[in-house]
């Protein structure tokens, strides 16, 4: 490996102090982050065309960016602004369509020399048409010469403060012809030979210096598989629990459970007794137990860890049961401490509200040594993995919506309590391949059957135009009783230049609706959560509408959601922060906006926050934009139930970020590792990334033998601190 790839960021010429710190806003420390940033779009230069197309509606009221090959006509004239500015002006030729343009630059009179009369350049920019008139201010230009290609795509970079897009060229520039040549390429040679892969070298070139469409994808292809491969030996080699033994032995006889079974208000379905079998088995061993629930929202799959916590207990030991958010938790608390202390179990409630009293008091109880007077069972948030957190007798821990946490916050939380035995649940089913890459070292339970007497939801794909039924369609739903989610894409201003037609996004050729996505036609405007809301109070005086939305302080948060489930709002419009577990029985219509803007397995998991009680209910799903390929991909919402299978059909529509990590929960996504992979939406180049992964990891479980890679993995997700052990 070059030695200059490791090398500080400092070594490219003109990166002193506050460009390095520029660069390490960006994550760009060393040289090899920036031959990893990749270009977010490219500007498609290769698009000549004559100056009379920016009257089409597309540049003149798009405001879309054009490339056009003019030739200098008049000698440039410089003239003195106000505030000291200077202004520098000529005409230019274009001979195709015979048009003139008048070209003007702003404090630029040193390109005085460039622009002589009879140079033609290709420039690049926003054409101006007025009463015939054309006109470009400061475009980009490049000397032409005819006969000789430039570059068809030019990179556009994420960018930040202080660093331009033009910087990042140039010291890309720099660096690619020292790198490419050096760099040996980590991937055998049998590998690339049998799927056809490029070399490293290259790919990093084209990536950032296309040299037409079909090297950019090739060069996409091996990136993505190069992110695919490195991720599955990450996850297979970082991120996975050992087995332990030292785990304590919990053991429940049948009348014991069936105590447990008999508090409850109904039946446990097949499923459910199945788990709870598995989960007893397994805590009944001095392994300790690594499993995962698996189940759709409202399969009922809290109940099972409520039995296992019961079986920790009744060993005489404590359990943790941790939620990835407070509203959440506060829930579980509300469902199961009276629950549990109707069984004779203490538990308590911990999350970044408690009190310090409050929390001293858990603590204390916790740690105690007495078992008459200790506090059996703690429920809580991340507030758990705090340091005053300190069990006598730990036995279990139990997380909830295990997506939303990192990968190894789980086996922490377990080394942490004496290699007690983990049950995590998930309500995201996941594909099978992503899921024995990402879960592999996890036994499964899986939950297929839902509680008797669920109804299902059914589902509608509408547009704007039904706006007024669906106002008197929530008018119906709140006045028979019920209550309404709506749920609008987070508040996201998309950059002025994405509205560009002339830039092709990064993910623009990975198949699927990926370029739909990067593309949707805004036809309505994205809602945000805040302004939606009065909107909808100001439509609808006679319901009370309330919002939240990430921002909101927790605790604000919190109270809006206890109304909600108190039954005193009538319509909650939120951001997808209700996307997580939150029961409201009552609730009976769930709208979308701008469906298109969301996953899949998105929509299946917010369709789940309705139908959860007795009332007949319903998900309708706005489409906002996006055309046919938006149209085609809801309606797989109005015809399948399936989790599984509309997860398989995300992961073909969209590629395998949307599982990656929901939120704020996992660092796989910061890390970058997975920049192209992410959006990558062939599933086939993804799973033999994968099994090239796990072959090499059968022969060398801990890459020993490959250090370079090893060390590659660990210093790309090391960003990504929580994902590892
Ligand atoms: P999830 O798996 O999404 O976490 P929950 O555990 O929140 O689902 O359960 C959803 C609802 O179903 C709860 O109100 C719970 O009381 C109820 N429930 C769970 N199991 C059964 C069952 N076997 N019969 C009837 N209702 C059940
Ligand atoms: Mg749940």
């Amino acid at each position: 490996m070059s030695r200059l790839l490791s090398a500080s960021i400092e070594t490219l010429s003109g990166v002193g102090g506050a460009r390095k710190a520029a660069y390490a806003r960006l994550g760009i420390h060393v040289v090899r982050d920036l031959l990893y940033h990749f270009p977010r779009a490219y500007e498609n230069r290769g698009d000549v065309r004559p100056l009379t197309d920016a009257s089409m509606d597309a540049y003149a009221e798009g405001g879309a960016k054009m490339a056009t090959v003019m030739t200098v006509s008049t000698e440039p004239r410089r003239a003195r602004l106000k505030n000291r500015m200077t202004l520098l002006k000529f005409r230019a030729v274009d001979d195709r369509s015979n048009t003139v343009c008048e070209i003007s630059f702003f404090n630029q009179d040193y390109l005085h020399s460039t622009f002589t009369v009879g140079a033609t350049f290709r420039f690049y920019g926003k054409v101006e048409c007025r009463r015939g008139t054309y006109s470009m201010t400061a475009p980009a230009f490049e000397p032409y010469v005819e006969g000789i290609d430039l570059p068809p795509l030019y990179p556009v970079y994420p960018l930040t403060q202080g660093i331009s897009n033009k910087l990042i060229t140039t010291h890309i520039g720099q660096i690619l012809p020292v790198v490419t040549a050096q760099t040996e390429d980590p991937l055998p040679e049998e590998i690339r030979a049998a799927e056809g892969l490029c070399t490293l070298g290259y790919a990093l070139r084209e990536i950032h210096a296309p040299t037409d469409f079909e090297a950019l994808h090739t060069a996409k292809r091996r990136l993505a598989f190069d992110e695919f491969y490195r991720f599955a030996l990450a996850m297979g080699t970082l991120g996975h629990t050992a087995r332990r033994t030292g785990a304590p032995v919990c053991r429940v006889d049948d009348a014991t459970l069936q105590q447990f079974l008999d508090s409850l208000p109904y039946a446990l379905t097949g499923a459910q007794r199945r788990a709870v079998e598995d989960v007893r088995r397994d805590m009944a061993s001095d392994t300790s137990m690594n499993r995962m629930l698996v189940g759709d929202v409202g399969c009922g799959k809290t109940v099972c860890a409520a039995a296992a916590i019961y079986v920790a207990v009744k060993s005489g030991r404590q359990a943790a049961l941790m939620a990835p958010t407070s509203i959440l938790a506060a829930q579980h608390a509300a469902d199961l401490i009276p629950q549990f202390e109707s069984l004779g179990i203490r538990a308590a409630l911990l999350t970044g509200h408690t009190t310090a009293a409050q929390k001293r008091k858990i603590y204390e109880t916790l740690a105690s040594a007495d078992p008459a007077t200790r506090l059996d069972v703690i429920i809580g948030t991340q507030a758990l993995l705090s340091e005053g957190v300190r069990f006598a007798a730990p036995a279990l821990v139990v997380t909830d919506e295990q997506h939303r946490f990192g990968v190894n916050q789980r086996a922490t939380l377990s080394e942490k309590n004496g290699n007690a035995h983990l049950l995590v649940m998930s309500a995201t089913p996941i594909p099978r391949t992503l899921a024995l890459v990402m879960y592999g070292d996890l036994d499964v339970s899986r939950i297929n059957e839902m509680p008797p007497g669920r109804q299902r939801v059914d589902t509608f794909v509408v547009d704007e135009s039904y706006r007024a039924r669906l106002d008197a369609f929530i008018r119906k739903n709140t006045a028979e009783g019920g209550q309404v989610y709506v749920v609008c894409p987070a508040v996201e201003e998309r950059e002025e230049d994405e509205r560009d037609d002339a830039l092709i996004p990064l993910f623009a050729d990975f198949g699927g609706d990926a370029l739909a996505m990067a593309e949707i036609p805004h036809e309505t405007p994205l809602k945000a959560a805040v302004q939606y809301a009065a909107e909808l109070a100001e439509r609808l005086p006679e319901l009370t509408v309330a919002f939240v939305h990430g921002q909101m302080k927790p605790a604000e948060k919190d109270k809006v959601m206890g109304d909600f489930a108190a039954g005193k709002i009538h319509v909650l419009v939120s951001t997808t922060v209700i996307e997580v577990g939150v029961n409201v029985p009552n609730a009976c219509l769930m709208l979308v906006e701008n469906a298109e803007r969301f996953g899949l397995s998105q929509l299946h998991q917010l369709r789940g926050r309705v139908g959860r009680g007795t009332r007949k209910s319903y998900c309708v799903l706005i489409r906002g934009g996006g055309g046919d390929a938006a149209k085609a991909r809801l309606e797989v919402m109005r015809t399948t139930y399936d989790g599984y299978q509309i997860a398989e059909q995300d992961l073909i529509q969209r590629g395998p970020g949307d599982f990656l990590a929901s939120s704020e929960g996992s660092g796989i996504r910061q890390s970058g590792g997975m920049r192209l992979a992410e959006r990558w939406s062939d599933p086939a180049l993804m799973d033999r990334a994968f099994s090239y992964a796990r072959a090499l990891l059968e022969d060398d479980p801990d890459l020993r033998s490959h250090p370079e890679l090893r060390a590659e993995i660990e210093r790309m997700y090391a960003d990504a601190g929580h994902i590892l052990n």
